[in-house]
């Protein structure tokens, strides 16, 4: 693919503060020689590592975004010792219309993570992110939460990928991040998502989910932000404030297939468990209900593995396939760490 369908007006190696546009081609009917126009920020300032912040791969992801809004205006770039790249809204398509997936071509960003990446808009912007500025980086933190469809618990993620040294520092970090769950997920992803990028380029990959169901969650943006503070703590880039000091219980997760419920017909969910439950193979987890058809019974659906409910539907209409619950299986600190010193 050719980069220069893709080009910032920034320059990610300048010191200083620089907040502009990357500019992606997109030329169009209504706009011949047009752009899509993503804000970009620039803070760096001695020396230090290079971090990605990024939120608005879904655009109807809104804690991440807000979180990395308020960062851009709130940092001090005199303050900071390294590079921090801020991409606050990645997708930006999407973001504007609120929507996971561009408008323009349909695109899911965090799908587009493939080598190579497609020849459409959103593709692009995952080339670029791939091949312009994870080179440039050393950890890259990916800010989601559970979108229109579901509701998610706050937590942090993170890809251990093969190598044992990256993998300790990839804990490190998660543990640090201290959010409520730290999800550590061995090796790496198969499916094209940014965290396959990342670890193909050498680069630690933190990711999490912070609230979700198509809305602004408080609580939930609070987690984010001190998510965020935190990392570029233990990276050594900025101090975190005394507000962000007091480390907090979390319990180390990691997520398998079994974890998944998923709607087997079309119809109404009515869940038996809500975000935060612990539950156990062959317990309920709901009904589907048919309102059209009143005459038939609900299909009666259980859970499939045990574990602390981390997502939920939060639309009542479901289409098979729909994915009704998440489920994350708790796994001891030690276990982590044991699986990280085997590796070679
Ligand atoms: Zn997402």
């Amino acid at each position: 693919m050719s980069l220069a369908s893709v080009w910032s007006e920034v320059d990610p190696g300048a010191m200083g503060r620089q907040v502009g546009r990357i500019r992606v081609e997109h030329s169009v009917h209504r706009s011949a020689y047009g752009t899509i126009a993503l804000p970009f920020a620039v803070f760096a300032n001695g020396t230090g590592p290079t971090v990605l912040l990024m939120a608005g791969s879904h655009g109807d992801e809104y804690e991440g975004q807000l979180a990395l809004t308020r960062l851009i205006r709130r940092l001090d770039v005199s303050r900071i010792q390294g590079r921090i790249l801020v991409l606050p809204a990645a997708n930006l398509p999407a973001v504007v219309a609120g929507r996971r997936t561009s408008p323009l071509d349909d695109g899911n960003l965090n799908r587009s993570f493939g080598d190579p990446c497609a020849e459409t808009p959103t593709g692009r912007i995952a080339a670029f992110i791939t091949e312009e500025l994870l080179p440039c980086c050393d950890v890259f933190l990916d800010l989601h939460s559970g979108g229109s469809s579901l509701r998610h618990l706050s937590c942090s993620y993170a890809d251990l990928g093969e190598n044992r040294a990256q993998a300790e520092r990839t804990f490190a970090a998660l543990e640090a991040m201290n959010a409520p769950l730290s999800w550590a997920q061995a090796g790496t992803p198969a499916a094209p998502v940014a965290g396959s990028a990342a670890l193909r380029k050498g680069v630690i990959h933190l990711s999490g989910e912070f609230g979700g169901g198509g809305a602004l969650n408080r609580a939930d943006l609070q987690v984010a932000e001190r998510c965020v503070w935190r990392l570029l703590d233990h990276l050594r880039i900025l101090p975190m404030a005394e507000e962000w000091w007091a480390t907090n219980p979390t319990r180390f997760v990691f997520n398998e297939q079994a974890h998944f419920t998923y709607a087997p017909c079309e119809g109404v969910f009515e869940p038996a468990a809500d975000l935060g439950d612990t539950v156990s193979a062959g317990q309920p987890a709901g009904h589907l209900h048919r309102p059209e058809c009143p005459e038939d019974p609900p299909v009666a659906l259980h859970f499939a593995a045990t574990g602390i409910v981390a997502a939920m539907r939060a639309m009542g209409r479901c289409l098979p396939g729909d994915c009704l619950f998440q489920l994350l299986g708790e796994i001891p600190r030690d276990q982590i760490l044991r699986r990280i010193a085997a590796m070679d």
